[in-house]
């Protein structure tokens, strides 16, 4: 399915300048031009000694040099000789000859002589040259979203600007007769729209750019068009009328269009009405689609477990799985078995102290506990009960 939606998005190439690289996808591979680290580097502030000349210790050395990080070449002695050292600072090229640092608080230098009090290994506080990357070795693969280390990567190699592909559009329509605009004084009975925006805020996060059609009727013809100008986008996510009521009509005017359903319904809640296919458009063959339920929080989890990597995989990243990570339960849970949950829940405490407790809330359409959330306790469908101080795992948001 990845390759299918990699071949079918324009994936466009665009230059941009290195800060604003970060969080975009890399187009070409980032080249070391380089070696890494173009010198043997020394890790500590210390000697540069030869091992075997301080194998015994105490072992008196004879200085025959200082050298900085970014010292002139022709400052650095050519050689170390047997029972010769160098002062030698972090970040600095350790001399020919030398085969290890002694850490400066394992010596005392007097005059030209320095006291070396521990022995080392050979290879000891040095990372050889090219260790960590070969000149021409790629360094950030095509396909990575940039993330920090990724730009500090391109900066050693020199990049002041990378190729990213164009972010995809992503269309965003919400339906439903009870929904007004966030600009609009809602009647007693009408709710402002907010999946919208928790939608365009998460296709930004996964690097997509969100297109707001606005807010569809729960009435066929114009629900048909509005679904019809979304295809044009490169992803089409709608929410809400996706459930069993009288009024949920996404379903229908999509068949009407002869889409094609690649799944109906997942065993999970919230979200479990989630259906997801792709449908041929006015301009190109075929466009995926999400109907996600309207449910807010549904709506939220929805997209993490199925939209994002869909929407990844458009924007040119390699394909990669969910990341659930594992945290200790700070309090009992006891649930329904039946369906795997995401519930909102508080991850907190630091280092190995840290625990996950749930949110209080009042079901899917809660936002309020959810923003109170930093993540969701996945719950899986055959437990009843997960005791204190069980790991469980857990989607972050
Ligand atoms: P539906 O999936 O259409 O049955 O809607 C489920 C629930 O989500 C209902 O309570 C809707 O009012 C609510 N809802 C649907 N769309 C939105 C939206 N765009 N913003 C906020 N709540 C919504
Ligand atoms: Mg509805």
């Amino acid at each position: 399915m990845e390759e299918q939606a990699s071949s079918l998005s324009a994936r466009e190439v665009e230059s941009t300048d290195l800060l604003s690289a970060a969080g975009r996808v890399l187009a070409d591979p980032v080249l070391a031009d380089r070696n890494l680290p173009p010198f043997p580097r020394s890790t500590r502030d210390g000697y540069a000694v030869r091992s075997e000349d301080v194998a015994r210790t105490p072992a008196t050395l004879e200085v025959i040099g200082e050298i900085k990080a970014g010292e002139n070449p022709d400052k650095i002695p050519a050689r170390i000789g047997s029972g010769q050292s160098a002062s030698i600072m972090t970040g600095a090229p350790v001399p020919d000859g030398a085969n290890a640092v002694v850490m400066v608080e394992y010596t005392s230098q007097n005059g030209s002589r320095v006291e070396i009090s521990r022995t080392v290994t050979p290879g000891e506080n040095i990372v050889p040259r090219g260790a960590e990357a070969r000149n021409g070795a790629v360094l950030v693969e095509k396909g990575e979203r940039l993330n920090d280390a990724a730009i500090a990567l391109a900066a050693s190699a020199g990049r002041a600007t990378l190729p990213v592909y164009k972010r995809p559009r992503v269309a965003v329509l919400t339906t439903g007769d009870e929904i007004v605009p966030i600009d609009s004084t809602p009647g007693p009975t009408q709710i402002r729209n907010s999946n919208s925006y928790s939608l365009a805020v998460q296709i930004r996060h996964a690097g997509g750019e969100p297109v707001l059609l606005g807010i569809a009727p729960d009435e066929p013809t114009q629900l048909r068009s509005m679904i019809q100008q979304g295809l044009k986008a490169d992803l089409l996510l709608m929410t809400g009328g996706v459930s069993m009521g009288r009024y949920d009509l996404v379903e229908q005017v999509l068949a009407e269009l002869k889409a094609e359903f690649i799944f109906t319904g997942a065993k999970i809640q919230p979200g479990r009405p989630v259906v997801f296919g792709r449908c041929a458009a006015s301009s190109k063959p075929r466009t995926y689609f999400f109907g996600l339920p309207g449910n807010p929080v549904s709506t939220m989890v929805t997209f993490e477990l199925f939209a994002r990597p869909m929407l990844e995989a458009l924007a040119g990243m390699s394909p990669r799985k969910l990341r659930f990570v594992y945290a200790k339960l700070k309090s009992e849970i006891k649930v329904k078995p039946g369906l795997k949950r995401f519930l909102p829940a508080i991850l907190s405490g630091e280092f190995e102290n840290s625990q996950v407790e749930l949110v209080p809330w009042q079901g899917s359409g809660d936002i309020a506990a959810t923003a109170r959330a930093n993540c969701y306790i996945v719950i899986p469908p055959d437990r009843e009960v997960f005791a204190t101080g069980e790991f469980v795992p857990i989607l972050m948001r």
